[in-house]
């Protein structure tokens, strides 16, 4: 048997990370080239040819619309190519659940997309990064991975792009998944599914946009008014997430501001600066009556991803864009 063809992405992170010491907090994501970093596997015999192609070397919180393009192009291209099985995107935490879900969003599932990282850099004491990438191998490699949308691989655990959340800052068990558990364990030598795949027949949800509209977080705090509400949309928000308190909460008066934007045709999701749970509709807040979209279990930054790929696609009007984030 042919030993899988694998297309990784590198775009920096942790992962690729190069620190002064091996024991020291200080390091620079991206400081290791791919190839580089692929030679330092070399040595884990792992059962796949890597197909290299760095796209960028940058920590993830510098990522956004150039890398984006670049990578959703690379992966269209690996889905259309029969020599190629399956896609590892070697990523920066801090966003990676973001690159993943609006990869997720506008790409067809038919073969496994796999976003890798680490917390501790390469050269770091007890590094993370080769058994996350030995994992994301296993992944990628595997037939029935497809039909699963784009998948984060970290701390031995698959999460659904849609699910996936960093919750911690340095903890090598980082992410978490909601509502939806983890959708397999993994390590070097197994893969167990805790579940059928449910993205059966999977076309791209969405169309990838030609360009991302200005879509802004805005969170609540006590005590605040609305004036942030007002200077937002005076830099041409196209459209707004509001991180809540609880239920997707805001003072009256940021709530009133809102409701004028939604009425104004600036679509307006409620999410919750709360750690997980669901918002809901109608539940403190009227959104009904005040033209507003409740973010049910996605959290802020990933709110703001399925709203500018909405508003890219002409999908501004309330019941619209809630019937999006009702979808699974
Ligand atoms: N801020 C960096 C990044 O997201 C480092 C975090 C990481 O990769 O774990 O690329």
């Amino acid at each position: 048997m042919t030993a899988p063809r694998i297309l990784v992405l590198g775009t920096g992170g942790t992962i690729a990370g190069a620190g002064a010491s091996a024991t020291g907090a200080a390091y620079r994501p991206g400081g290791l080239a791919l190839e580089a970093m692929l030679g330092n596997l070399a040595a884990l015999g792992l059962a796949a040819e890597l197909v290299p192609q760095e796209v960028a070397r940058i920590g993830s919180q510098d990522m956004g619309w150039p890398q984006w393009q670049a990578l959703h192009a690379a992966c269209t291209g690996a889905l259309a190519d029969p020599a190629i099985d399956g896609v590892i995107i070697t990523h920066g935490t801090d966003t990676a659940e973001e690159t993943a879900f609006l990869l997720d969003l506008t790409l067809p599932t038919h073969k496994p997309i796999v976003l890798v990282g680490a917390m501790r850099a390469a050269d770091a004491v007890g590094a993370d990064g080769m058994r996350n990438f030995a994992n994301a191998v296993k992944v990628a490699s595997y037939g029935r991975a497809s039909w699963r949308g784009v998948m984060l691989v970290m701390g031995d655990a698959v999460l659904a792009a849609r699910d996936a959340r960093k919750a911690a800052t340095s903890s090598i068990d980082a992410f978490r998944s909601f509502p939806r558990g983890p959708l397999a364990r993994v390590t070097p030598s197994g893969l167990d599914w805790f579940g059928p795949p449910h993205r059966l027949g999977g076309a791209a949800r969405h169309p990838f946009p030609d360009a991302l509209p200005r879509v802004a977080i805005l969170t609540a705090g006590a005590g605040m008014d609305e004036q942030p509400v007002t200077a937002l949309l005076g830099i041409g928000c196209k459209g707004m997430v509001l991180a809540g308190m609880g239920q997707g909460n805001a003072p009256a008066c940021v709530i009133a501001a809102l409701a004028e934007a939604a009425a104004a045709g600036v679509p307006v999701v409620r999410s919750t600066r709360v750690d997980e749970g669901i918002v809901d509709r109608n539940v403190e807040v009227d959104d009904d009556a005040l033209g507003f979209v409740a973010a049910r279990a996605l959290g802020p930054a990933k709110a703001r991803v399925l709203l500018m790929v909405l508003i890219a696609n002409g999908i501004t009007k309330p019941a619209a864009v809630q019937a999006a984030f009702d979808g699974g």
